[in-house]
């Protein structure tokens, strides 16, 4: 037998049923962009690799260790498949001149990649769903922000999801607090963990956002950017606060938080829960101010976050949200196939009126030695008796069957069966006028849901 192939580790496959919850958050997504007027947004997986190095800073964990990148081997170009969007979103906005006629508020989904060590909500490929506020300056868009992933997590029914709220003030203040970090750390050089030696000199901040366990009690008792904020900034931070004490959006304010990226500023939050082991921030987001200017464009703020699909759904699944379903409102039972285009046509006019249906066909599942043995019209033919069908029908959990029987044909109708108890009984239709027991159909199941 020929070898099998099988997906690169830590890319998964996402299939039915699994997908049909993808496609529900999508969804709920795209409605909730929507109805703040955030537009989408769609820009290549792969980059420049400059880009990433530029925009992301070169002694981050994802530019140092988890970018898949390449040379174009019939160019030489340096390219990288996009770790997260924001870089590439802000390079689309000025090498189109988004911002010409006023500030954008923008919204993408889709892959990024990482290489990570695969474990549960870490993988390397992963999904995220992000929103970025371009040209905005004011504390208004931090919090609209933050509104619109709270307001998430609240229609989607989840519970257990904290917010971590921190401000990274401006580079001044950085700097300021960068010179007292370096000072408190090289007085204690010999409990640096190698990553943070290195970082000493490079990019002391980053120390912060060490995952080692046994930097934490250096790393909490280390200077707070916090404490090295001028009024505006303060007044800025304020701001944000405000709106979400007057949301009723809790909060808890943790000055160890910086992000793994270089470009924020000001307002930094993420979303976690404790729910899903160590993998436990499901959203993250913040201000770039100067990310613009850094990538080439004419300087203007900007403020955004993504949040991670895969530790979503599993929060999902935790709780028992999962509710959406793929099953049809109706399932077509069609016996023999002579009359399989009346039914084919029957079942477009009811489509067309938004009802899911499904039509019955036997499946040749993986071939064997007799399947491909038998003449092949033997096998397509052979659609199954009328009870194996509705056996079938059944199984899917469909609440009605609608039957195209041998007699129904000559009599110019179509029955309806009622396979759930709630939805009515055993009703012939005719088969002349669709669109008006199709609609009265439609009517019944939206009222069997309430
Ligand atoms: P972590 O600290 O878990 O590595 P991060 O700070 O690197 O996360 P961000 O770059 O802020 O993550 O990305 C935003 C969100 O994307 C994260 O909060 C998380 O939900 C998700 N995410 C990041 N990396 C992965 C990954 N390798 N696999 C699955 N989801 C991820
Ligand atoms: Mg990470």
């Amino acid at each position: 037998m020929t070898e099998k192939i099988t997906a690169v580790k830590g890319m998964n496959d996402i299939l039915p049923p699994d997908s049909h919850l993808w496609e529900w958050l999508e969804a709920c997504v795209r409605d909730l962009m929507h109805s703040y007027a955030y537009q989408n947004i769609r820009t290549p997986i792969v980059e420049p690799s400059a880009l990433f190095i530029r925009g992301l800073g070169e002694v981050t964990d994802i530019v140092e260790k988890e970018m898949y990148s390449f040379e174009d081997r019939l160019n030489g170009e340096q390219l990288t498949l996009r770790p997260e969007a924001t870089a590439g979103v802000v390079r689309a906005a000025i090498q189109h001149n988004l911002l010409y006629e006023g500030p954008r508020r923008l919204y993408y989904t889709g892959p990024m990649f990482r290489h990570e060590r695969p474990q549960r909500g870490r993988y390397r490929q992963f999904h995220q769903m992000g929103a970025e506020a371009l040209g905005f300056a004011g504390p208004q868009l931090d919090a609209e922000l933050i509104l619109m992933a709270h307001g998430l997590w609240l229609s989607l029914g989840l519970e257990g999801i904290e917010l971590e709220l921190n401000s990274l003030g401006q580079p001044p203040e950085r700097q300021q607090h960068r010179q007292a970090l370096v000072a408190y750390f090289e007085a204690h050089r010999e409990a640096l963990d190698e990553d943070s030696q290195r970082r000493l000199l490079t990019n002391p901040l980053r120390i912060l956002d060490t995952k080692n366990p046994q930097m934490q009690s250096l790393v909490n008792a280390a200077p707070r950017l916090i404490d090295f904020l001028g009024a505006d900034s303060m007044a800025h931070f304020e701001t944000v606060q405000a709106v979400l004490q007057a949301n009723g959006v809790a909060y808890r304010l943790n000055p160890r938080l910086v992000r793994g990226m270089d470009y924020y500023n000001l307002t930094v939050f993420e979303f976690v829960t404790d729910q899903l082991g160590s993998q436990g921030t499901i959203c993250g987001g913040g201000r770039y101010d100067y990310l613009i200017e850094q990538l080439g464009g004419k300087p203007a703020p900007a403020v955004g976050w993504a949040f991670g699909v895969e530790r979503v759904l599993e929060l999902i699944k935790a709780q028992n949200l999962a509710k959406a379903s793929a099953v049809p409102d109706v399932y077509a039972v069609v016996p023999q196939m002579a009359h399989m285009p009346l039914a084919m046509k029957t079942l477009t006019q009811l489509r067309s009126l938004g009802l899911k249906v499904q039509m019955h066909s036997p499946g040749q599942t993986p071939m064997g030695g007799d399947a491909s043995s038998q003449a092949p019209q033997a096998a397509w033919m052979a659609l199954g008796s009328m009870k194996a069908q509705l056996k079938k029908a059944d199984a899917c959990l469909a609440p009605f069957a609608l039957i195209f029987g041998e007699q129904e044909v000559l009599e110019g109708v179509v029955t309806l069966k009622a396979l759930r108890d709630g939805v009515g009984s055993q009703r012939k239709m005719p088969l002349d006028d669709v669109a008006s027991w199709g609609k009265a159909l439609q009517c019944e199941l939206l009222a069997a849901v309430v």
